[in-house]
């Protein structure tokens, strides 16, 4: 039997939790089906949530406002609120990353895309931990972010997931799915919701990068890290590095990821491959800040978030609008023919994806007169204050 888990971003795809169901032992077998059953009950009240997100008040931030909630193994959300804006660590781990894993995505998109929060108009940013007994997932349900505590409660020997606050960069991208949602609404099925996934994926790879400080060299590239127990063998979820390779392991499949169109898997599962195939605009974009180096959310990052939120990005779009509004807006915001823009070319093609062809700016014509990249040296200069000096986390 397949989990039917259909319109619920969750950060485990269907396909990993049917290889648990089919291979796993009794007691992860049991768990599978108490999390099939929840995310089918989930995705119902989500549909509802997602319909009405666009209408419903939202609770109002001035500036950066988290609120962590404890729903104490229960349902009920959001739960007890038990850490505010400014309140000290509460020594429960997955309160504190919930926290802080909350405000470095919300530093990203407000110091570096100057976005006020998920919506774009100052959003309270609200959390609930502890979600279910064992729940092996993390989604964001419309207007919020909710954890599951992995295995944590399983005998050793069943464990293969952590709680799911323990990764940065799944915190990041269960908020970046509020970001699309409130932008480019992408569809969550076949090319759109591969988009819709990998978008996910670049920010919340770019909020962990920041975080950290990390170059696109020093990155790893991998989402998830840490969510595994050192009983499964795999680096995380997926590797936008190297789709397909995060995980090999008995019970839980092995990575399906494709880097190139010639590998496009066509699928009715995970929605059309949503969690499959996003794979392949993953590796573009790392492609794209491997070949600009330094911090990949300076210029990589930013192309990627101005093409979200691009009027031009529909909610039906393919991998080829995406690729041809990169490379369009790396233009705008960089220069024809800069390197930036031929890097974004580079990404592409090399996921086997063709845009227009770039020529490359060779610097004649003196001081660059009369060659659109030129009005960038001082639309540069606008923007370099807000990829200024990295601001350190407290706590
Ligand atoms: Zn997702």
């Amino acid at each position: 039997m397949h989990s039917r888990i259909h319109s619920i971003q969750c950060i485990i795809p269907p396909h990993m939790l049917d290889n648990v169901q089919e291979k796993g032992s009794e007691a992860q077998k049991g768990r599978m089906r108490q999390i099939i059953e929840a995310s089918n009950q989930i995705r119902e009240e989500r549909t509802g949530l997602m319909a009405a997100a666009a209408v419903m008040p939202r609770a109002q931030a001035d500036g950066k406002e988290r609120v962590v909630y404890d729903v104490q193994q229960g349902t009920s959300l959001p739960g007890r609120r038990v850490r505010g804006e400014g309140d000290p660590a509460t020594g429960d781990a997955a309160v504190d990353e919930a926290y802080d894993g909350a405000g470095e995505t919300y530093d990203l998109y407000n110091d570096v895309y100057e976005r006020k929060s998920i919506d774009g108009s100052a959003m309270r940013l609200d959390s609930t931990v502890h979600f279910r007994q064992g729940y092996d997932n993390a989604f964001w349900n419309g207007r919020q972010m909710v954890y599951g505590d992995g295995d944590e409660d399983l005998p050793e020997g069943d464990r293969l997931f952590n709680r799911f606050t323990i990764a940065i960069d799944i915190i990041g991208h269960e908020l970046t799915h509020g970001v699309v949602q409130f932008t480019a609404a992408l569809e969550y099925r076949n090319q759109s919701g591969a988009l819709n996934e990998s978008f996910a994926d670049v920010f919340g790879s770019l909020v962990k990068q920041r975080a950290l400080d990390q170059t696109a060299d020093q990155a790893d590239w991998i989402i998830g890290a840490g969510l595994f127990t050192s009983r499964v063998n795999g680096q995380g979820i997926r590797s936008m590095k190297a789709p397909g390779t995060a995980y090999d392991d008995p019970v839980l499949g092995t990575d399906s990821q494709p880097g190139h169109m010639d590998d496009f898997v066509n699928t009715t599962q995970d929605n059309g491959g949503v969690h499959i195939n996003s794979g392949i605009p993953n590796h573009a974009f790392y492609v794209v800040s491997r070949e600009l180096g330094g911090f990949a959310w300076e210029k990589a990052g930013r192309i990627w978030y101005a093409a979200l939120t691009h009027p031009s990005l529909t909610a039906q779009a393919e991998f080829q609008k995406v690729a041809d509004l990169t490379q369009e807006v790396a233009g705008d915001l960089f220069g024809r023919g800069s390197l930036e823009q031929q890097a974004v070319h580079t990404g592409w093609k090399e996921v086997g994806i063709q845009t227009e062809a770039v020529e490359p700016d060779d610097g004649g014509g003196g001081d660059g007169g009369g060659r659109p990249g030129c009005a960038l040296g001082a639309l540069t200069g606008i923007l370099a204050p807000l990829v200024g000096p990295r601001r350190r986390a407290t706590a």
